[in-house]
């Protein structure tokens, strides 16, 4: 089943007189399950075509289907709608709330989704334990290591169960035993079903993804199927 599906997608931005063409007439179609990461040289429109994805920006033309629904054309409050049930985001920076514990970041996106108490949660404390974490469910950001604190943040992406996740540098703020541990994570995550898109300029972390697209001045240059990925 396809979740993604971008056709003809062109983001400019204006800067003064000057016009940046970011993304290019972008057409891609990403189906339910695949691991996929997105790389490319500094500038060549990764975060823009990355926040196309996750809805933190609409493009200048072109046709977004998410899930089959046409999401091109929406006002900001759809939009966000649309990330909190839909998108699961992972950042280089974690984004965690730092007074706050682990539990309760995870349980954060289920209050916005009206979820109750108690099922809030025993499903926390279930993801934290699936990620490793049923140890630390208590402690806070800054009493996590880079790993723990990045394993939160995959947790609380994946607790709305979301029809993509969406990770940004995942591995770029940890050291490289670190960075190879989130990067299992994510194979395991993916072996359960989930469908993952990897941004990063980093070749040991697209080697774990099953199909990487390259981007070249805004445009697609090459979109491969990974015949030996990393785990
Ligand atoms: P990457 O993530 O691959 O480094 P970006 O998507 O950030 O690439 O940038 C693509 C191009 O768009 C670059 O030329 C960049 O300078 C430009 N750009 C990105 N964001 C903006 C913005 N908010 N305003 C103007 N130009 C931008
Ligand atoms: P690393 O060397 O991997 O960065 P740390 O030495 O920072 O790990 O942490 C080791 C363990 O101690 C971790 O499991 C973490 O949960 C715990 N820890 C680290 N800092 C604190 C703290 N300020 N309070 C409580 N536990 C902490």
């Amino acid at each position: 089943k396809e979740v993604i599906r971008l056709t003809d997608i062109v983001k400019n931005y204006k800067v003064g007189t000057q016009v940046v063409r970011a993304l290019r007439s972008v057409s891609l179609q990403i189906n339910q399950g695949e691991y996929v990461a997105i790389m490319g040289a500094s500038g060549s429109g990764k975060s823009t075509l990355m926040n196309v994805i996750g809805c933190l920006d609409t493009p200048t033309s072109g046709r977004y289907e998410l899930n089959d629904k046409d999401v091109s054309h929406l006002s900001d409050d759809e939009l966000a709608e649309i990330r909190n049930s839909e998108i699961g985001f992972i950042f280089q920076t974690f984004n965690l709330l730092p007074r706050n514990s682990a539990l309760e970041n995870v349980m954060l996106p289920l209050v916005y989704a009206g979820i109750k108490k108690q099922e809030r949660l025993e499903r926390a404390e279930k993801m934290l334990s699936d990620v490793g974490l049923a140890d630390r469910v208590e402690h806070k950001p800054n009493e996590l290591s880079g790993g723990q604190r990045q394993r939160v943040a995959v947790a609380r992406a994946l607790i709305n169960q979301p029809a993509i996740l969406l990770a940004d540098e995942p591995t770029g703020n940890l050291d490289s035993k670190t960075s190879e541990e989130i990067m299992h994570l994510f194979s395991e995550i993916h072996k359960q079903g989930n469908t993952l898109i990897v941004v990063t300029h980093e070749e040991d972390i697209a080697h774990h993804a099953h199909r990487i697209i390259r981007l070249k001045d805004g445009q697609i240059e090459t979109d491969v199927i990974n015949p030996n990925p990393v785990y």
